[in-house]
């Protein structure tokens, strides 16, 4: 595996959810929210109330990778 030098590694990391629109069918991509929220479709434009996600969940998957940096390709480690 050629792992360029300047390679960089993710700091961060966040969970992005789909929901889809019920004007358009659209799956709008949302940044897991973790309160009640009204998100706008890039679609149709048109606006609807999304569930919350599990703050507890999301910290879960976070933590399974450290954040980011445990996610990456095996191969690259090193
Ligand atoms: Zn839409």
């Amino acid at each position: 595996m050629n792992r360029p030098k300047e390679a960089v590694t993710p700091v961060g990391m966040e969970l992005l959810m789909f929901y889809p629109c019920p004007h358009s069918g659209h799956k709008v991509p949302v940044l897991a929210p973790l309160q009640p929220a009204t998100v706008r479709c890039d679609l149709c434009g048109g606006q609807f109330s999304v569930v919350p996600v599990d703050a507890k969940s999301v910290r879960f998957f976070k933590a399974m990778m450290a954040g980011g940096p445990g996610g990456i390709d095996g191969d690259y480690i090193g």
